[in-house]
């Protein structure tokens, strides 16, 4: 069972009345991207999550290694993986990639990547909900006060950024102009949420039992599950053997327990969630959405990892815009809105072969899956998938922000009930 981490008893003070430039509610892929990208900045940056960083992994943790290598995150790979197989109940299919998976471990990832965050603060809280701006004591916002218990880092923001926007949260009242919806598929912060299983979301339930593998297997059978597929990711010395229904309503611990019996390991240590497969408003209310939070999952393969660190980098770009340059903050929802809605052809075409696969004939498919498996025509579909949210786009980060050089105030900073991102580093 996880053991949650979050601050109890005396260390978990009030938040009240704490004031930001910048306030990433969500600490895992799309966030912490997000606040990787204004380290320097000399915004104020606050981070909270429900649980400490790296808590608590909701996925099978496995994203392109170029993506991990670019964002300097290859120390917490724990294995490369080079092929995929495909199996239908009539054949299977090994495919050479022309690049290659690596399944990780999320507490390392999720504390290297806060190690990047340069001064952004960390908190645990619950964040639920919006605070409607006009019912905000402005007295209160940014004054530190009534045993707010952040005397000292709870200073007013940066002016000029734009009106503060309240969030409310277990901890207390925070605010900022620039507030980033990084919750995952519950969308906390919007104005109408899913709800499953009436709304266009998947789900996935997987179990980590030791094992060992060298490929990323994929089976599509529909008497394991009628629409979707199963996976085994080889993770060092753990296997994460898993199902995914593209149809919400359909349960599928049977299906993943089945999977486990099938491949002799112990169906042990589970973990699931719901994931989106459409794309949703990336702005709303003068409020950033980036991850799930905005439908940044590709349908048809369930990856969101990669789109969460993109989306999330072009979010934390345009909000360094803002803090940096004065870029109006209408001005950066409306140029990170237009480039998430750039992206919709790619995730069209993704949820149309994700009704078209289950949709095939088992034989037509298997035949398909042959078909495919030409070098060539690996690496052209593979290339274009890649493409579709590439590494490249967080290299150049790496180029000009000289990221490794942040810290050094949130240290000064810190205290009991905080987490700086320079106190990972140390
Ligand atoms: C079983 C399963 C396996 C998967 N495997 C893969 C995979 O191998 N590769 C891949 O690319 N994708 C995979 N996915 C999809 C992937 O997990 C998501 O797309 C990805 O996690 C999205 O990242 P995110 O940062 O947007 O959201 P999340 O990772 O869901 O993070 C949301 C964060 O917000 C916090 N939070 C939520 N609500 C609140 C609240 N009210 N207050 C405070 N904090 C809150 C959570 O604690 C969490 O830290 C898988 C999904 C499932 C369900």
């Amino acid at each position: 069972m996880t053991v949650r981490a979050t601050a109890r008893g005396r260390a978990r003070t009030s938040l009240d009345g704490t004031r930001c430039d910048v306030l990433v509610c969500g600490a895992s892929f799309a966030g912490l991207a997000v606040a990787r990208e204004l380290a320097g900045s000399g915004a104020r940056v606050v981070v909270v999550d429900r649980y400490e960083i790296g808590e608590r992994a909701t996925s099978a943790c496995a994203a392109p290694t170029p993506w991990l290598t670019a964002m300097g995150l290859s120390g917490a790979i724990v294995q490369e993986i080079r092929h995929m197989r495909f199996a239908t109940p009539h054949g299977a299919v090994r495919y050479r990639l022309p690049w290659s998976w690596s399944s990780f471990d999320y507490r390392r990832l999720c504390r290297l990547l806060f190690e990047q965050c340069g001064d952004a603060e960390f908190h645990t809280a619950k964040v639920e909900g919006r605070v409607d701006a006009g019912r905000v004591d402005p007295g209160r916002v940014g004054s530190g006060q009534a045993g707010s218990g952040v005397e000292g880092r709870a200073g007013p923001g940066r002016p000029g950024l734009g009106e503060p926007i309240a969030v409310r949260t277990d901890r207390g009242t925070l605010s900022a102009p620039l507030v980033v919806d990084a919750l995952g598929w519950r969308r906390v912060l919007g104005a109408d949420g899913y709800q499953p299983p009436r709304a266009p979301l998947s789900r996935g339930l997987e179990v980590h039992p030791v094992g060992a593998g060298e490929d990323l297997d994929v089976w599509i059978e529909r008497g394991l599950v009628r629409r979707g597929y199963a996976w085994r990711v080889p993770a060092g010395g753990e296997v994460r053997v898993g199902v995914g229904s593209y149809a919400p309503a359909e349960h599928v611990r049977e299906a993943t327990v089945a999977l486990a019996g099938r491949l002799a390991v112990e169906p042990e240590r589970y973990q699931g969630n719901w994931f989106p497969h459409r794309l949703r408003a990336a702005t709303e209310g003068s409020v950033f959405f980036a991850g799930d939070s905005a439908g940044h999952c590709f349908p048809l393969s369930g990856e969101g990892i990669r789109t969460a660190f993109y989306f999330g980098i072009a979010c934390g770009r345009e909000l360094r815009a803002v803090v940096e340059d004065g870029q109006p903050r209408e001005r950066a929802l409306e140029r990170y809105d237009a480039f998430s809605a750039s992206h919709r052809r790619a995730f069209a075409v993704a949820l149309g072969l994700q009704r078209l696969v289950p949709a095939l004939p088992p034989r037509v498919l298997t035949l398909a899956l042959r078909a495919m498996g030409r070098q060539w025509i690996v690496d052209r579909s593979f290339g274009w998938y890649l493409r579709q949210a590439p590494p490249s786009f967080a290299e150049s980060h790496l180029q000009s922000r000289g990221w490794r050089r942040g810290g050094t105030k949130a240290a000064s900073r810190s205290s009991s009930s905080t987490t700086s991102a320079a106190s990972y580093r140390a």
